[in-house]
């Protein structure tokens, strides 16, 4: 097959279908923007598992996505859809850039869901994105930006009630739009442990609690276990019909 893309944690291949791709998902692991490599065992198919999961069920909910088909435990096939170079995070409670860049304390409940702009750049090192910015730099429609907002919220409210119904708290994420030929908005990219910051409501302990890619940015330990652990609890979940 014929790789259209690789990124850090994804390859994306054409398929017979010029309106179909392939998706690959990687145990490769990177942070901090690739200084820190690594590989985690069989997170390819843990987030990739994960991630069908919650897209076949944000679509049930009436979220557009690009999901069209688990097709090995690794790959999945998705919609083609023209990315928008931005990466929308929303945060629920204070970790992370946040924390580095604001200077608030780390596990503070945020007054109301925030969501950012980043500019999918990886020679700039995605850098925060003001609303004109991204207007300016034209990588979105005021329509579109408008959207995204919505959407984003959407999301979180689906997202964040769901892993509470796993015993998870879902601190912040990010998410990846595209658009198709009709000009929809397509939920894109993937939803897993490299993308979320999930914290184990039923550990107190702030490191024991990480069920994320921070175990790997921070040395943390027990990366596979972790990943091992979101999976068990979100299929669990979503097999039991119980959300
Ligand atoms: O690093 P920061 O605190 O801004 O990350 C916020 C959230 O977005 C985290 O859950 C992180 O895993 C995710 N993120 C990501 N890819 C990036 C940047 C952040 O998945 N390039």
């Amino acid at each position: 097959m014929e790789k259209l893309y690789e990124g850090k944690a994804k390859i994306l291949y054409l398929t017979d279908d010029p309106d179909v791709l392939l998706t690959h998902f990687k145990d490769d692991a990177t942070a901090f923007n690739a200084l820190k490599r690594g590989t985690i065992e069989d997170k390819g198919k843990m987030n990739c598992q994960i991630t069908a999961a919650l897209f076949q069920w944000l679509e049930s909910l009436g979220i557009l996505t690009h999901f069209i088909q688990q097709s090995a435990p690794d790959q999945m096939l998705v919609r083609r859809v023209k990315i928008i170079p931005i990466e929308v995070v929303v945060r629920n409670i204070a970790a992370g850039s946040l924390c580095k860049q604001t200077g608030l304390k780390e596990g503070q409940i945020l007054p109301f869901p925030l969501v950012e702009f980043y500019f999918k750049n990886d020679e700039l090192g995605d850098p925060l994105l003001t609303r004109d910015r991204l207007l300016i730099l034209e990588l979105a429609t005021p329509e579109q930006l408008e959207q995204l907002q919505t959407l984003a919220l959407s999301i979180n409210q689906h997202l964040q009630e769901f892993f509470a119904s796993c015993q998870i708290t879902l601190v912040d994420f990010k998410l990846e739009f595209g658009v198709n030929s009709q000009g929809q908005i397509l939920l894109a990219d993937e939803i897993s442990p490299d993308t979320c910051r999930l914290w184990d409501q039923t550990e107190t302990d702030p490191q024991a609690r990480v069920m994320d890619k921070d175990r790997f940015r921070r040395d943390l330990g027990e990366v596979e276990t972790a990943y091992q652990q979101v999976q068990k609890r979100v299929l669990a979940k979503l097999a039991s019909h119980k959300v």
